[in-house]
């Protein structure tokens, strides 16, 4: 405000040669104005920037243009009365010269300076690499084009002074395609050359049909700045529903590849003991064998059976008997490698899948395996003190693939196990 005051009070007292006095009321009002029309402004002012939603161009217009300009002129217009620089009947011929300076000067260079400091945003425009060329061309051929016309007294029977609000199109062109800030400058640019040829007595402006001409180039570059500021705006808008669509898209589209993996973890475990269950298991251990049948590496499959498990369920509840199933399941995975595969078959029967496992380390793995199930307390009122399980392990031939026909073989085995008494491994013949 300091310096709005005293750039006006300068151009006032030594430009235009106003007294002291004069010149320092005008220039409070000069100072003023602005103020009230930049709070109106910021009021509305939306957070993405002031030109990227149709509500900030309405502000901008209502507030920087419209009471700045009203203002200044109505303080301006006043001082001069006041201190009997103008008469009455001169005040609304002065005031209204005076909004439209005021008003146009702010509408057409204000938006470009912002723009060009940083301090507002230019909405963002898609860029599409490779029409930079036809883009740059387009903004120097509207130039010269304007330079032409406007230098030029053009033949009275074309309809120039109409034809020339075609700039609009090429203004809007540049909008769209490469920037808020290109377009403005270019509407500057176009401003400047309008106004001077039009002063000099050039251009479409000079018909006998236009009253004005000077007033003509105001209403020509307001209305193309009006045109790309509201373009803009709106492009700017839509773009950003776009784009949180697309978030939102993106974030569905997430939860359900998340919902859709739990689920999958879900029907593939077993829930009570956490390890994968028949269907899973079958499905693992046979693409395994497939592998290791046609890579021609050994394979290794072991079923085992709880020993007299009814027995602990009926000692012990079925809560008891649970527990000990998740104890069982928990000991094998610590002790089984990385490649191995357990699976829960139903009850209280498991199997084990040993890739690249030959006989003797697969006979090794199960030996093991029932003297850690061995080690397992049982709950209090149960017959036996210590957990017991039968093996039966099986492995595959050279090239065999199914595993239906392994399991079986250990199955076998497994009962062949149970009916020599238990707490034992039987291998496969
Ligand atoms: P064997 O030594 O011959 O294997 O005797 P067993 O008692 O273990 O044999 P059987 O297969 O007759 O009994 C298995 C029992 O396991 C019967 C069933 O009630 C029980 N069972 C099956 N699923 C579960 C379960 O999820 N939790 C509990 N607690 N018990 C189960
Ligand atoms: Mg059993
Ligand atoms: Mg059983």
């Amino acid at each position: 405000m300091p310096g709005l005051f005293a750039g006006s009070f300068l151009v006032n007292a030594f430009i235009f040669g106003s007294r002291p006095e004069l010149a320092a009321l005008i220039s409070v009002s000069n100072a003023l104005g602005p103020l009230a029309g930049v709070t109106l402004t910021r009021r509305f002012r939306p957070a993405t920037g002031l030109f990227t939603r149709f509500r900030g161009v309405i502000a901008f217009l209502a507030g920087a243009v419209l009471l700045h300009g009203f203002l200044t002129a109505l303080g301006g217009a006043l001082a001069m009365w006041l201190l009997g620089a103008a008469p009455p009947q001169a005040l609304p011929g002065i005031w209204s010269g005076w909004l439209l300076c005021d008003a146009g000067g702010t509408f057409y260079f204000a938006p470009s300076l912002a723009l060009w400091l940083g301090v507002e945003r230019t909405p963002s425009v898609p860029q599409k690499p490779g029409l930079r060329l036809l883009d740059g061309s387009v903004w120097l051929g509207t130039g010269l084009l304007a330079l032409v016309v406007f230098q030029l007294d053009l033949p009275a029977r074309l309809p120039s002074a109409q034809l020339v609000f075609l700039l609009a199109v090429p203004l809007s062109w540049i909008a769209l395609r490469v920037s808020l800030r290109a377009a403005y400058s270019l509407l500057t640019l176009l401003c400047v050359i309008a106004s001077a040829g039009t002063v000099a007595g050039h251009g479409p402006f000079q018909n006998e049909a236009v009253g004005n001409p000077m007033q003509s180039v105001g209403l020509l570059i307001v209305l193309c700045g009006m045109n790309v500021l509201t373009l803009l705006a709106l492009v700017s808008e839509r773009r950003e529903a776009e784009l949180r669509l697309a978030e939102a898209n993106h974030l569905l589209e997430r939860r359900v590849a998340e919902r859709t993996a739990e689920l999958r973890r879900l029907a593939d475990t077993d829930a009570l003991t956490g390890v994968a269950n028949r269907r899973s298991f079958l499905a693992q251990a046979q693409a395994a064998l497939q592998r290791d049948a046609g890579a021609g590496r050994p394979f290794a499959l072991i079923a085992f059976d709880l020993d007299h498990f009814k027995a602990i369920n009926d000692g012990a509840g079925h809560a008891g008997g649970d527990l000990v199933l998740r104890r069982v399941a928990e000991c094998c995975m610590a002790r089984l490698r990385r490649q191995d595969l357990l699976g829960r078959l139903g009850g209280e029967e498991f199997a084990i899948a040993l890739p690249g496992t030959e006989f003797i380390e697969a006979q090794h793995i199960a030996e093991r395996l029932r003297e850690v199930l061995s080690r397992i307390r049982l709950p209090a009122g149960t017959p036996a003190q210590h957990l017991s399980a039968s093996f039966g392990l099986a492995l595959a031939q050279p090239g065999e693939g199914r595993l239906e026909d392994l399991l079986r073989r250990a199955d076998t085995a497994l009962y062949a196990a149970k009916h020599a008494g238990r707490d034992r491994v039987q291998v496969a013949g």
